[in-house]
């Protein structure tokens, strides 16, 4: 947990609670599949109360919403303490408007995982047809006033990049009132299994993803990009997520985030002290010849829209 001075400090102090152990999808690139096997609520909740815990991120392997027990682990961590609640969510369970009008009292914000802008590209990374109820989630979250509790997190995959530019328009004409996007590069993780198929090169997303990040940026709605090294975001440097943690004196990667690799170009590099680098997981499939080092000095880069 880490500590910060802006009014919604709590975002940064929550704590995780995997109490997810199923999903109503099934992802191509899951990064964290289901295991079937949440913590006891009564621990947690135990922990809650003995820490102070006032805000928490509900997660885990697989969707939160889809156990049937959502509202009984809002209940009880309400109980223990919690005043702030997170819900990553596939936002499909929030087609049901009243399940929505419930979630949506509670949550104070929703990460929603959302792939794609049209029902083919979100068929072939969730493996299923649940395209129009997922959009009806973010609708009946739209309907009831809560636009700007929405994060988007759009994983970049094999599947998708081409269409990011897309994705972007579909996001300005349905929901311009969002908190804002989060682009993630696939990891070759969970459910990836080393696929060239699901992970394509940097080089291949990156103009796409420019593209992308220049319509947002022109519509003022926010976006970030994780897991992109610098160097293949050039002159787009200021979205990257973890060049804005290192802006503000925060440790680069997440915890629980896999370190990044050394490779030869970035022990030359300026960036390097700014850049979340490239894994281990994507050398593996693509090597590291990609990678340019810089003589650009972070500090003269600017942050873009936070
Ligand atoms: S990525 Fe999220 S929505 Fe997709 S299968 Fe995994 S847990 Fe479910
Ligand atoms: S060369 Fe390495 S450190 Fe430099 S920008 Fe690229 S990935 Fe980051």
């Amino acid at each position: 947990m880490k500590k910060d001075a802006s009014k919604d400090g709590w975002i940064s102090e929550q704590l995780c609670v995997p109490m997810a152990r199923t999903c109503n999808l099934y992802c191509v690139y899951c990064q964290n599949p289901p295991a079937g096997a949440p913590p006891p609520k009564e621990k947690i909740a135990a922990a809650i109360r003995r820490k102070g815990v006032k805000a928490v991120s509900l997660e885990g392997g697989g969707e939160p919403t889809a156990g049937g027990d959502f509202f009984d682990w809002v209940k009880t961590l309400k109980a223990a303490g919690v005043a702030h609640f997170m819900l990553s969510t596939n936002a499909v369970a929030l087609s049901d408007p009243e399940f929505c009008r419930r979630a949506e009292k509670a949550v104070d914000y929703f990460t929603v995982n959302f792939p794609a802008a049209d029902p083919d590209t979100y068929r072939k990374a969730t493996r299923s047809v649940k395209f129009g109820m997922a959009v009806k989630g973010l609708e009946n979250l739209k309907a009831l006033g809560a636009e700007r509790k929405i994060r988007l997190f759009h994983i970049i995959f094999g599947g998708n990049y081409r269409r990011l530019p897309a994705f972007a328009d579909w996001v300005i004409e349905k929901f311009p009132g969002l908190a804002f996007v989060n682009f993630t590069f696939v990891r070759n993780a969970g459910r990836v299994g080393d696929s060239a198929e699901i992970v394509p090169r940097y080089g291949e997303a990156e103009p796409f993803l420019k593209v992308a990040l220049a319509k947002l940026k022109l519509k003022k709605i926010k976006a970030v990009v994780q897991n992109m090294p610098l160097c293949r975001l050039r002159n787009f440097e200021g979205f990257s997520f973890e060049f804005q943690r290192w802006r503000r004196g925060d440790h680069i990667l997440e915890a629980g985030i896999a370190k990044k690799a050394m490779c030869p170009a970035c022990g030359n590099c300026s960036l390097e002290p700014a850049c979340c680098g490239a894994r281990a997981d994507y050398l593996k499939i693509h090597g590291s010849k990609e990678l340019i080092s810089s003589g650009k000095d972070p500090e003269s880069i600017r942050a873009e829209a936070f």
